[in-house]
């Protein structure tokens, strides 16, 4: 009989879930169905794999990572030194946050972030200028050439005793559907369910050279050993190839031998169960931890993350300049076609105008470039 891990509710067809091992808000997309009864799955995701959605929201919107449920990116609220306002639409055109209307005699000028805001914004003055109120925004067009005369600063945070919850359930998560046995895990669901401390457990643990990705990879990793011999049940646990945790599963594993793997590159969505070569932390890395014995030690993991971080920003940087690029060549040939009553061949005059088009807002875009800077401070 499976039942659910949670609540111990055996699973039917009528309260059987599908629970994400790594939350979709995350990116992760392996499911199973042999966990959590619908109504676990439900508390869980309002409670804890929401804090952990918060806590890397600006992170996935930079990376522009796929979901299942497509939302809009939106981040909000940053603030320049001069103390403007903007929010990141699909996490890098900036947009004034509260849109700004000037009205200079018979002349309004107004910025929204899109037609949408506009319209209200119309409907909003047409008391005072009834002319406001029909206007045809059809052929307005929304233009992503924003650029900003002073850097936009983001910061990311990670972590917390909420969030580790969620990243503890992953681990069990993977565990359970390979196979694995709930006998001994008792301490570690009383953590993920916020009625026990969390403090036997490694935060910010510095991830091996071999599991930082390579190039433009960005994994998440669930690594699991369990070792008859030492009765430990242990799961290193990386997001974003950038957080590694060690998270204590059972310090009284009564089970065999076990050793099993999830690795997924979120921007190549390649998913892969090979097993990892790495080497657990035994026993003492816990105390290790819990002494916080040397200032070295998080010394060598603060330092791993703002490596981790940079690389990271490289990556980011490199899928923007194609995302902006990609969209100035179709909107500027678009833009071209119309000009030319959309002919249905190239025609000179169509590419005169389209290299003259592009090549403006090429221009702009790269006159801006050295204001996207990444600066790494931890
Ligand atoms: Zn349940």
């Amino acid at each position: 009989m499976q039942q659910c891990y949670q609540c111990l509710a055996p699973l039917t067809a009528e309260n059987r879930s599908k629970e994400h091992i790594i939350p979709n808000s995350i990116g992760g997309r392996l499911k199973s169905d042999k966990l959590l009864c619908k109504k676990c799955n439900s508390n869980f995701g309002e409670d804890i794999d929401t804090a952990l959605a918060f806590s890397y929201e600006n992170l996935v919107a930079l990376l522009g990572l796929e979901r299942e449920r497509k939302k809009d990116y939106l981040i909000k609220n940053l603030r320049t030194e001069s103390g403007n306002s903007y929010h990141l639409v699909d996490g890098r055109i900036p947009t004034p946050s509260k849109p700004t209307i000037e009205i200079d005699g018979n002349r309004i000028s107004i910025v929204a972030r899109d037609k949408k805001q506009l319209r209200e914004i119309l409907d909003g003055q047409a008391r005072k200028y009834p002319g406001l109120k029909n206007i045809d925004l059809s052929g307005i067009k929304s233009n992503s050439d924003h650029y900003l005369s002073e850097p936009l600063p983001l910061k990311l945070t990670f972590g917390g005793a909420t969030v580790f919850r969620s990243i503890a359930k992953m681990a069990v998560n993977l565990y359970l559907h390979r196979g694995g046995q709930l006998t001994g895990l008792e301490g570690i669901l009383e953590v993920i369910r916020g009625k026990q401390k969390n403090d036997n457990h490694v935060h910010h643990y510095r991830i091996p050279e071999q599991l930082e990705g390579k190039n433009d990879e960005v994994y998440h990793v669930i690594t699991i050993k369990g070792s008859a011999e030492d009765k430990t049940l242990t799961a290193f646990v990386i997001l974003f190839s950038l957080n590694g945790f060690i998270v204590n599963l059972s310090e009284d594993y009564q089970g065999t031998d076990f050793i099993n793997s999830y690795s997924y590159d979120i921007l190549s969505l390649k998913e892969s169960e090979e097993p990892i070569k790495f080497d657990y932390p035994g026993k003492a890395v816990f105390s290790a931890y819990l002494q916080k014995e040397t200032e070295a030690f998080h010394l060598v993991n603060l330092n791993a993350i703002k490596r981790h971080l940079i690389r990271l920003s490289a990556i980011i940087d490199t899928r923007h300049t194609e995302r902006s690029l990609d969209g100035i060549i179709n909107s500027s040939l678009e833009e071209a076609m119309e000009k030319n009553g959309n002919p249905k061949i190239f025609t000179e005059q169509l590419l005169a105008d389209f290299n003259n088009i592009v090549s403006k807002r090429v221009a702009l875009w790269l006159e801006h470039l050295d204001l996207r800077e990444n600066r790494v401070n931890l």
